[in-house]
């Protein structure tokens, strides 16, 4: 039973049951109706409790339900919000520790609500691209006023309990129960005290309206507009609001209504369903089970302090496991301690962290230039040098001091992650743990699993990634992963759009307004060009069939390496963040062009947007036909996570789904007949040829 009905004296109780949140499914919304008749019909009864067990008051929608016939089946949450309005006995919310979305639409149309302290209240619809339908972009503005309402609405932040309480003139809640222990005898005690007061308070009946309406809320759409630019939903919450200050109820809600149903369908609502759903799915690996044991990870060794170790370092520290580092020498030592604490005390210097918590990260630190001191460790992150002699000597340490059963992780971005798992005579504790730069903040983590690798080491590298925040997605082993894999495709394209007439800024610029956070030159001046120069020339000796333009190398042999040396693609000066456009980089490239006798052409928006972006998706396709991604939404979430994909497209998949396969194939048959380009290239993958002839989508 996901709602149980009980009786207390003349107090009915429906308790919402459905772990974890109460989510508000069918079965769920049965039980509500038929206690409510229940109670209608037993005549000792004179007031009813709705609250839920556990965990929660209700998180909203059934997640489970989403997009499923049963999310609309009778009773939908419109009925069961009728029924308790409708009811001839008073109900009365009992809310506690979660009360979000639809579970909060149903507390507003109880005829009363006593809330415990802590518990988080929310309407979270706008961050699935929706809004409120159930009456609350109508009923909220009634009891915290127009204002408070629209803030929850349009950013689906949760407000705690108490806070809410506080604000003057407040119905939201008719009152605080002293402690969440206390709500259940206080609800019932509440309800008595109001059992016979008639006519019973709606919501629906009090008023909303600003003193400054018209202004107010065209300040809110400006404000929205700049926020939410690639969004429809935020400007239709204020649309919403608005309704409520301008309409009869029936006639607001009647608007809420269309307004939600016009957002349903929009390809940036779907997007953000699909990346809720992804985001979810990417922790579930298909063959290790759940309940797969763990092994504990109480301390945590790593070794390299460079740009990535201390990122790394800080994750850990951040989530209050200690971390030893460890160096060949006390000045790396020195350095990388040195870049954790300016990182720590930029972030107090901000305000986002409080000194004392600070000090507590640090002191979870220490460091160490013996092999010895990682013994204990039940976690070893290799940062080192990109070499695989360098993984060697550190792996084949590494077995022979790490206890047994210890993790051994490397956060190698290029190199075999079973070659190195070799180095050791357990390669079924060896996986890759490969972070992104900056590593304490990036949120994406691409979990490697090599041959050997054991199921509890994936099962407890995907849990230790929940902990330290991160977004987790398995990868196989190949060159570059996933996700750089991938963006090499990318790169390639970006420079051949360099040899046939663009600029670096026409073709960030074009990427950059489809959504990207940064074009391809731009990323490559923050990650360094040498990077790609270093992996080119490795190219060059393994697979010479490759085709690059030859722009890139010309950059980096004059040592315009990126923002470090403060010259790449662009120019960059000390206080300012902005990429500048230099004259002799547009000129290197015109020359270049030059040499190898192109007429330069007029490329469109168009043509360098969908050249990128089906670069990306054809690479795609090969990685999951060779199994190296386990589903399409891996890909997505790795893009959106890790490489600044545009959220309201959903990531390259979902994005070419939308776009349609057999428009993408058609785009790539035109773009293998230019002679500049690769016909090679643009051979659509298995995988995308299959999925068109059988009319499929990713
Ligand atoms: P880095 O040069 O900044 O740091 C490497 C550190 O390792 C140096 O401090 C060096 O002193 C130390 N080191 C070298 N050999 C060692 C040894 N034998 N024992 C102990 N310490 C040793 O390099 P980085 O950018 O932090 O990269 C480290 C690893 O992370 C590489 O495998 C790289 O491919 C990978 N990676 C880098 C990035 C990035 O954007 N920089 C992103 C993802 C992964």
């Amino acid at each position: 039973m996901t709602a149980q009905y009980q009786v207390h004296g003349d107090v009915a109780v429906i308790t919402l049951n459905n772990p974890p949140v109460n989510g508000l499914g069918l079965a769920t919304r049965r039980g509500i109706v038929d206690g409510l008749e229940r109670a209608e019909a037993d005549a000792t009864v004179r007031a009813v409790v709705i609250t839920g067990a556990g965990a929660a008051f209700s998180g909203g929608a059934d997640i489970k339900e989403f997009g499923t016939d049963k999310s609309l089946a009778e009773p939908n949450l419109h009925s069961v919000i009728g029924a308790v309005e409708q009811c001839s006995k008073p109900v009365v919310a009992a809310i506690h520790s979660v009360c979000m979305g639809g579970g909060l639409e149903l507390a507003l149309a109880c005829h009363y609500r006593i809330a415990a302290p802590g518990c988080s209240v929310a309407l979270p619809e706008v961050k699935l691209g929706i809004l409120p339908g159930a009456g609350g972009t109508q009923r909220l503005p009634r009891v915290v006023g127009v204002e408070a309402a629209l803030n929850m609405i349009v950013s689906g932040e949760a407000v705690k309990s108490e806070l809410i309480a506080a604000m003057p003139g407040q119905k939201l809640f008719d009152k605080m129960a002293a402690a969440p222990e206390a709500l259940a005898d206080e609800s019932l005690a509440f309800a008595r005290s109001i059992a016979e007061a008639r006519p019973l308070p709606l919501v629906r009946g009090l008023p909303a309206s600003h003193p400054q309406g018209d202004a107010y809320f065209q300040f809110a759409r400006n404000m929205v507009k700049g926020m939410a630019k690639n969004f429809p939903a935020p400007p239709k919450c204020v649309d919403a609001v608005e309704a409520a200050t301008k309409q009869k109820f029936a006639d607001g809600l009647a608007t809420e209504r269309e307004l939600f149903i016009s957002l349903m369908w929009t390809p940036e609502s779907r997007a953000l369903r699909h990346l809720f759903f992804a985001e979810r799915a990417a922790s579930k690996i298909p063959d290790v089970p759940a309940d797969t044991p763990q092994r504990a990870i109480k301390k945590v060794g790593v070794i390299g302090a460079g740009t990535m170790g201390g990122g790394i370092s800080m994750n850990f520290l951040n989530a209050g496991i200690p971390v030893k580092m460890l160096e060949m020498k006390q000045e790396a030592l020195d350095r990388g301690l040195a870049t954790i604490r300016k990182n720590y005390e930029a972030q107090v210097k901000k305000g986002k962290l409080k000194e004392g918590r600070y000090q507590e990260r640090m002191a979870l630190l220490s460091t160490t230039l013996s092999y010895e001191d990682l013994k204990d460790c039940d976690l070893i992150v290799e940062a080192v040098f990109e070499d695989l002699n360098v993984k060697e000597a550190v792996f084949k340490q590494l077995d022979a001091v790490a206890k047994p059963g210890a993790i051994l992780a490397s956060n190698t971005s290029t190199l075999d992650l079973d070659r190195i798992a070799a180095f050791t005579n357990r390669p079924q504790d060896v996986v890759g743990m490969h972070f992104f730069s900056p590593a304490n903040v990036m949120k994406l983590l691409e979990v490697v699993r090599g041959k050997a690798t054991a199921k509890d080491v994936l099962a407890t590298v995907m849990s230790v990634a929940k902990k330290i925040k991160k977004v987790a997605v398995v990868s196989g082993v190949c060159d570059g992963f996933i996700g750089n894999r991938m963006i090499e495709r990318y790169s390639q394209q970006a420079g051949f759009l360099l040899d046939e007439g663009c600029t670096p800024s026409q073709v960030d610029r074009a990427i950059e307004k489809f959504g990207f956070a940064m074009g391809p030159f731009r990323m490559g001046d923050l990650a360094g060009n040498d990077i790609g120069w270093a992996i080119r020339k490795r190219r060059a000796v393994e697979s010479p069939d490759i085709k690059y333009s030859k722009t890139a190398d010309l950059l980096c042999e004059q040592g315009r390496f990126g923002q470090k040396v403060g010259k790449g693609w662009y120019d960059y000066v000390p206080g300012r963040r902005d990429a500048i456009a230099n004259a002799e980089v547009e000129k290197m490239i015109a020359d270049h062009r030059a040499s190898l006798g192109i007429t330069p052409r007029k490329v469109s928006d168009e043509e360098i947007v969908q050249r990128l972006v089906f670069s990306l998706v054809n690479e795609a396709a090969h990685i999951l036909e060779e199994g190296i991604a386990n589903k399409a939404s891996d890909v997505d979430v790795v893009y959106i996570f890790g490489y600044g994909f545009p959220v309201h497209r959903g990531g390259p998949l979902n994005y070419a789904n939308e776009f349609g396969l057999f428009n993408l194939v058609q785009a790539m048959k035109r773009f293998a007949k230019n002679p500049l380009d690769d016909a090679r290239f643009w051979q659509p993958a298995p995988l995308l040829a299959r999925l068109v002839a059988e009319g499929k989508q990713f």
